[in-house]
């Protein structure tokens, strides 16, 4: 007679491991490695990991300007003195403010959009923080709006967009330089091309 008892690991443990599956780039078997280690291992201490996931979550919220993190209303760049007189850059995520901010090259403020447009994702201009974009625009006019979106087909449409948007505002518009790794985003540039494309941006023509 066959066993029909498969023997499995127990409830909280499965949970534990379904949830590290969620997190990007973790198939299931690295979610069991990680999970076993979380769990077994002297050198981890998952309590101190869950607290610190905990805190990250309730203390940090998106700035009320760009949209970056903070634990204030205001993050550090937009409540920084200098930054606000330079050009403003427009990119997709915390992530690629980061990234520029590691170039140096940089020293004005950012305008963090949530995405791209991408309608078979079902993010439209309402998904993304063009509003608040045009509002900040209004009440704080910046010497130069530097459009640096993904080089892929929804960061183009979302560049062409926000160009002929802006052009009614009649500030000078540009967009980064190509040049930047095909179909990916800032955060995959390394810092030289990542300040290459800065300095070799182009005015957009506004058509
Ligand atoms: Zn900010």
């Amino acid at each position: 007679m066959q066993h029909s008892f498969k023997t499995e690991y127990p409830a909280p443990l499965l949970l534990l491991m379904r949830e590290l599956q969620c997190l990007p780039g973790i198939g299931p078997r690295s979610a069991e490695r990680i999970a076993l280690w979380l769990l077994q291992s002297r050198h981890a201490d998952p309590l101190r990991l869950a607290r610190s996931l905990h805190d990250a979550k309730q203390l940090l919220k998106d700035c009320s300007l760009c949209g970056f993190f903070t634990t204030e209303d205001l993050c550090q760049i937009c409540s920084h003195p200098g930054r606000k007189e330079n050009p403003l850059c427009v990119v997709e995520t915390p992530h690629d403010v980061i990234a520029i901010e590691r170039t140096r090259v940089f020293q004005g403020s950012y305008h963090i959009l949530g995405g791209k447009l991408s309608p078979l994702d079902g993010i439209g201009p309402e998904q993304l923080r063009i509003t608040p974009l045009l509002e900040r625009l209004k009440s704080a006019p910046p010497p130069e709006l530097i459009l640096a979106l993904s080089a892929d087909v929804e960061g183009e449409a979302t560049t062409h967009y926000l160009t002929r948007l802006l052009a009614k505002t009649g500030i000078l518009v540009s967009r980064i330089a190509h040049g930047l790794p095909a179909g990916g985003g800032l955060e995959y540039a390394d810092e030289i091309t990542l300040s290459k494309a800065l300095a070799g941006r182009q005015a957009q023509g506004g058509s």
